[in-house]
Order: C-alpha cells, then sequence, then structure tokens
C-alpha cells in the first residue's frame, strides 16, 4: 500500500480512456495522500503504438499545452494502433511551476532506471521504463529550456549500439521537421527518458522546443508541427490534428553535443552578460560575454571566450549564475 505505482489502465480495449498512476506518498496534510499523475489512451484496433509525453521538467510548456490540446482532439475513429499521452508527467513539477519536483526534488529525466521502493519521482521513472515504455514502438518526451534557458528548436536522439534501431530514430527525429538536430551520446546507464526507452526495446526521441518558462506562436507551431509530423510518420494519423502547418525551410541539420568543452561553465559566482545571440555562428576564441562582478564595481568585467566553434544552442536567462552553472 505504501510504494510502487498502480493504474487501471486497460492495454487492450478499443476506446479513448483517461485516469491516472497512482502513486501513494504520505504527506503532513494527508497521511493516505496520492499523487496522481493524469494519462490518456486513445485505441483503435492494431498498429504502430506511440507514447507522448511532457512536462518531465515542470516549467516547460510547449509540449504540456499542446498534448493537454491533443487529447481534446484526439478521437479512436480518426487514428489506427494506440497513442498513450503523458501531458504533465512530472505532475508536481508541473503545477509549481519547477523544473523538478517540489515533493521529493526529483529532475525526472535524471532519474531513470528508478526504484520501485523510492522517492514519488524513481518510482515514476521505474514504472515508465520497466512497463510502460515497453509497451510503445516510440517514446516522444518534449522539452524545452525551461525558465532559465533558451534553447534552438532543436531534435534530439541518444546514439543506439543497434544499427538498425539507430537509423530509425534518426528518421524519426528528423520526421519531427526541426531546423536542428542532434545525436546525443548518454551511454548505456543514460538516466534519461531516451536512455530508458532504448533499455525498454522502443525508441526514444526527443527535443527542445523553446524555453523561457513561456510559450511563443513560433515555439508552439514546431511543436505542433512535430507531434503532427511524427503521428503521420507512423501511420497512426493521416492529416494533422493539431493545425495547417508550413513545411519545413529544410532538413534537419545535425549538429554535434559531445564535449563539455562545448559550453561555458562559471567558476565564480558574477553577473553575466552576453555577447552573441542564441542562434549565432561562432568560432573558437571569439567573445562570449563578460561577468561582471557587483560585489567590487571597480573590479573588470572578465571575458570569457568560446573553446570551440559551432551554432549557439542555448543561452542561460538569469543573469546571476552560481559556480558551475551554464
Ligand atoms: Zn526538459
Amino acid at each position: 500500500m505504501h510504494t510502487g505505482l498502480f493504474h487501471e489502465i486497460d492495454f487492450e480495449k478499443d476506446q479513448k480512456w483517461s485516469g491516472h498512476l497512482g502513486i501513494p506518498f504520505s504527506i503532513d496534510r494527508s497521511p493516505y495522500y496520492q499523487l496522481k499523475i493524469p494519462i490518456f489512451r486513445i485505441k483503435n484496433g492494431a498498429g504502430p503504438k506511440l507514447l507522448l509525453m511532457a512536462g518531465n521538467h515542470g516549467d516547460e510548456y510547449e509540449g504540456e499545452l499542446s498534448l493537454a490540446r491533443l487529447v481534446r482532439r484526439l478521437d479512436p475513429k480518426r487514428i489506427k494502433g494506440r497513442v498513450t499521452i503523458l501531458p504533465m508527467a512530472n505532475a508536481p513539477a508541473v503545477m509549481a511551476a519547477k523544473r523538478c519536483s517540489p515533493l521529493d526534488g526529483g529532475n525526472l529525466n535524471r532519474a531513470f532506471p528508478g526504484d520501485p521502493s523510492g522517492t514519488p519521482t524513481s518510482r515514476l521513472a521505474h514504472f515508465l521504463e520497466t512497463e510502460l515504455f515497453a509497451r510503445h514502438d516510440v517514446v516522444f518526451d518534449i522539452h524545452s529550456g525551461g525558465t532559465s534557458m533558451e534553447h534552438l528548436p532543436t531534435a534530439l536522439v541518444e546514439r543506439n549500439t543497434d544499427p538498425e534501431r539507430h537509423k530509425r530514430g534518426v528518421e524519426l527525429m528528423r520526421a519531427l521537421g526541426m531546423p536542428y538536430g542532434f545525436i546525443a551520446d548518454n551511454g548505456p546507464a543514460s538516466p534519461t527518458s531516451m536512455g530508458a526507452a532504448r533499455r525498454a526495446g522502443s525508441i526514444g526521441i526527443s527535443g527542445e522546443f523553446g524555453g523561457g518558462g513561456t510559450t511563443t506562436p513560433e515555439s508552439m507551431a514546431f511543436t505542433t508541427r512535430a507531434i503532427d509530423s511524427l503521428m503521420m510518420t507512423l501511420g497512426i494519423t493521416t492529416a494533422p490534428l493539431l493545425g495547417e502547418h508550413a513545411a519545413p525551410e529544410g532538413p534537419t541539420e545535425l549538429l554535434s553535443l559531445a564535449r563539455h568543452s562545448q559550453g561555458i561553465f562559471a567558476t565564480r559566482r558574477g553577473w553575466w552578460e552576453p555577447a552573441v545571440e542564441l542562434g549565432a555562428r561562432v568560432t573558437a576564441g571569439d567573445l562570449a560575454g563578460w561577468c561582471h562582478n557587483l560585489d567590487r564595481l571597480t573590479e573588470v568585467e572578465e571575458r570569457l571566450h568560446f573553446a570551440e566553434g559551432g551554432v549557439v544552442i542555448s543561452c542561460r536567462l538569469h543573469t546571476i549564475p552560481a559556480i558551475g552553472s551554464a
């Protein structure tokens, strides 16, 4: 009664179903409290099996709002196969407008493979990896920069040592229609949803669709187009459900993010002033920005430079970084 995760999902019935994942977690105000995470299933016969999730990080709204709209619009008669939707996977984080859960500090996308007798976030991760992801061909986990970061619209996939599955993952990543994409090398023990999906025998894809703890018409257009494109590529739908989308401006440009030297990390407290815009193309040695010291107004600001060339894919939004912040 006091561990694990429970649900009443009927995985075989053709229907549109809504319910919750329940996680018992005793708290001050409710000794028998159960964390309730909304989940939706739409099934119509045999066919592709897709899991869509957002709110893995609570303050990333592009996917949360798009999937909530999709839940309202999906009709079993208009699909082939099955779609499972978690619009707010880490529900306490979503409700608190935070990246991590206020219940246990859990960062779901660093919690896989989880633990069935651990914290609520850890139990959720364990259920997703060992039970839910394994029932789907593809897991699409929608992210963005959240409150602390702005991010170029970028699709993501992790490297898979199985060449056929890796090829399919890259194909599906490209099918999202994003301007940029990259293949991450997070290793076999990756704590992300993509790593969990891979270990479960599914194909995990993801992406960063905006940021700043808000949405824009542009970030929502990228998000809704990616969801519709994926469902149509898999053969679940034959027409877009979330809007009429403009065609991508070109094929996805593949980038590489594999070394810590591609980022700039604070080594002391300061006040950050960027010298470049998101999306800028830079070369090694270019000025990235200045770190001011408002505790010592006479101290000359420190100049920080890029160690490597490339495209600026994300920028910090909070001016005051803690030591270690990117
Ligand atoms: Zn995220």
